[in-house]
């Protein structure tokens, strides 16, 4: 097998990878840099002749793997993407919302390449889609070559999947992104367990040791408190939020901490599209029962539409709740312009419950001491670091040490570093070296192929 990793920049970036196996070629994701704007968070689709896919692999529908799929499959049209069953309604619905996005920031950010891709180029991707089922084999023939593709339950998200290829004797597995713990709307990944010869793998979490003791469960409950603290003492919340899956997560959380009456009762606040994505989630839950959620949990919070005028300083016109995207606090984004109304408010709090990476303004926030001045960019606003702020660790993420027995247990030859920071892909570089001593492990340099 080739590989070649798209992505150009390393890290998390827009993930995307090039996999030549036998006779057939394969793209497993394309993503888009939440961390760039305009080609720069692009992967480098120049390395892939037009023309010259069998398959694209979608693991999973969150931006940084999806967000330039129909830019790919433009030029790509005799390929089948394969996917599973969840992704292909979410997948139309987060490119929809991407493209809006996109045709702000062209002006806005005088980017003539967007959007980068049409609606018409939305929609045309369906006729491209193969749905998967998970832990169903599909085969593919070429003349007298043959290919094997099985989707895995990968937790995460709803519809993520890490998945299998065999192709002859050669059995390679693709984590994707992965979580094995359960979440309350979704169960946690079930991935083989027998030997596998290759294992590509996430190293999100790399930096991250989470403490012996402490459990997904015990963040939650440290949540609901700290929350449940600030609107008691007057104040807001804010919790930045993925809105595909994260939302509808805390959404769930909230509902059974409310009905239990751990948690006041308050005005709650979403953004447009983790609303939208929770009629995706009820659908989903109702028609595959891969996930359990049920619309029913907005009318029991009475959960409200962010609406009215926001400005930077002025404290949020309604106290309550505020359950928003991006997860990142990224510029432009319901959650960036209600932390900017509430940072200077020592009543206030913002708890983010997801990785954020370094240079978006909620990593640069966590990294910010209190009473130090922060800034918003984009809205020329500084203010000091007056609301509570805090990590809460419910990362849609596998610990390291999980990720580390999963590749004890499968026992590859190989084993190719993704999704990660430096940092990250270090620590499972010496951590792999140490605890599988005669298995090579690769952290790939962007755009070089690597044959294994
Ligand atoms: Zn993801
Ligand atoms: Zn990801």
């Amino acid at each position: 097998m080739k590989i070649t990793d798209l992505n150009p920049v390393g890290q998390i970036g827009a993930h995307s990878q090039l996999v030549e196996i036998g006779s057939f070629r394969l793209l497993i994701d394309a993503g888009l840099n939440p961390e760039k704007v305009g080609l720069e968070a692009c992967p480098a689709f120049s390395k892939v002749e037009p023309g010259s896919l069998d398959f694209i692999i979608l693991s999973h529908c969150h931006l940084d793997h999806l967000g330039t799929l129909p830019l790919i499959a433009k030029d790509q049209r005799q390929a089948k993407i394969l996917l599973s069953t969840p992704s292909m309604s979410l997948a139309v619905r987060m490119l929809t919302n991407s493209h809006n996005v996109m045709r702000h920031q062209k002006e806005e950010l005088n980017l003539p390449e967007y959007p980068l891709y049409t609606r018409q180029q939305i929609q045309a991707l369906k006729k491209q889609f193969l749905p998967m089922f998970y832990e169903q084999a599909r085969c593919f023939k070429r003349g007298d070559d043959e290919i094997e593709i099985t989707f895995f339950r990968a937790g995460h998200v709803a519809g993520a999947a890490g998945f299998l290829i065999r192709h002859k004797d050669e059995r390679v597995f693709f984590t994707g992104d992965v979580l094995f713990t359960p979440q309350k709307t979704l169960p946690g990944a079930r991935f083989p367990v027998n030997k596998i010869d290759t294992l590509v793998m996430e190293t999100t979490r790399g930096t991250q040791s989470r403490p012996q003791d402490q459990e997904r469960m015990d963040e939650v409950s440290r949540l609901l408190k700290a929350t449940k603290d600030v609107l008691d003492g007057g104040g807001s919340v804010l919790i930045p939020t993925f809105a595909l899956g994260r939302m509808q997560e805390i959404l769930a959380i909230v509902h059974e901490a409310q009905q239990k009456g751990s948690l006041p009762v308050s005005a709650i606040f979403c953004s447009g599209l983790g609303l939208d994505l929770v009629n995706y989630f009820d659908e989903i839950s109702r028609t595959t029962g891969l996930i359990h959620f049920r619309r029913k949990i907005l009318k029991d919070l009475h959960v409200q539409e962010l609406a009215g005028s926001l400005k930077p300083g002025r404290d949020v016109p309604q106290r309550g709740l505020y359950i928003l995207s991006s997860g990142m606090l990224v510029e432009h984004t319901p959650a960036y312009q209600v932390a900017a109304s509430m940072l200077s408010n020592p009543k206030n709090g913002i708890f983010f419950v997801g990785y954020c990476a370094p240079e978006t303004p909620g990593g640069r926030l966590l990294r910010t001491a209190r009473e130090e001045v922060f800034e918003f960019e984009s809205l020329k606003y500084k203010t000091p670091a007056r609301a509570q702020f805090e990590r809460f660790d419910l990362s849609g993420h596998a610990d390291r040490e999980e990720l580390l027995d999963y590749a004890l247990a499968v026992d590859p030859s190989t084993i190719i570093l993704t999704h990660g920071s430096n940092e990250a892909r270090q620590w499972f570089m010496q951590a792999l070296k140490d605890a599988l001593p005669k298995t090579a492990v690769i952290d790939p340099t962007p755009l070089e192929p690597y044959t294994v």
